[in-house]
């Protein structure tokens, strides 16, 4: 299996904590290539991730190489990838302002901010089902079939990419929409972007294909 593909999944474990974005133990990342996904392990804390901690498993869930056991939040992320062909990579994270909407049922409107309009797009909140289940994997698969970011309800956040680079971007941009949010409610609250603006701004979006 890829040596590179689990350094590159290591490491996105340290940015993420580094860029206050997740804490040691939440979480959970992978990445695919071809028919085999590339894993996070259960229990080990996110920042000290080894590339050799990093499991490779298939679509039905075996381990296929490594050691310990595959994160806890597998299903979700098989689910996806079944659903969503484009998508390479997923960041499953507890980003402190983007878990704060989530706790407060508060999905992110993509008519509020350029950038995030663009990299983005709408997050919404997905209903609350205990980490794990299949109920949890369930709801996820059929909100991410039209969104790369949700919010998992009284849990935390999700992104996917086309690269785990892409998938990072947009948990960033996930965590500084909510900031942005949460600095303009106590200032009176957010104005949506102008609508002419804003569906000119959703053409652009289709041009460059993000
Ligand atoms: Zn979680």
């Amino acid at each position: 299996m890829k040596r590179q593909i689990k350094e590159e999944i290591a490491a996105i474990g340290r940015r993420l904590y580094e860029h206050d974005l997740n804490g040691s133990y939440g979480g959970n990342f992978s990445v695919r290539d071809e028919e085999f996904i590339y894993i996070t392990p259960s229990g080990v804390p996110k920042d000290e991730l080894n590339f050799s901690d990093i499991l490779v498993i298939d679509f039905s869930g075996n381990v296929i190489e490594g050691e310990g056991k595959p994160s806890s939040e597998t299903l979700f992320h098989i689910k996806i990838y079944k659903v969503r062909p484009d998508v390479n990579a997923i960041i499953h994270a507890h980003p402190p302002f983007g878990t704060g909407f989530a706790i407060a049922h508060q999905g992110i409107p993509n008519n509020v901010h350029e950038e995030s309009a663009l990299i983005l797009g709408e997050v919404p909140v997905i209903p609350y089902e205990i980490t794990s289940s299949k109920e949890l994997a369930e709801n996820i698969g059929k909100a991410i079939i039209d969104h790369n970011a949700l919010l998992l309800a009284n849990h935390g956040a999700l992104t996917v990419g086309d690269t785990l680079e892409k998938a990072f971007r947009r948990m960033e941009e996930l965590e500084n929409v909510c900031k942005m949010l949460t600095v303009a409610s106590l200032l009176g609250g957010a104005k949506p972007l102008p609508h002419d603006k804003f569906e000119s701004l959703l053409e652009l979006k289709k041009k460059r294909g993000l």
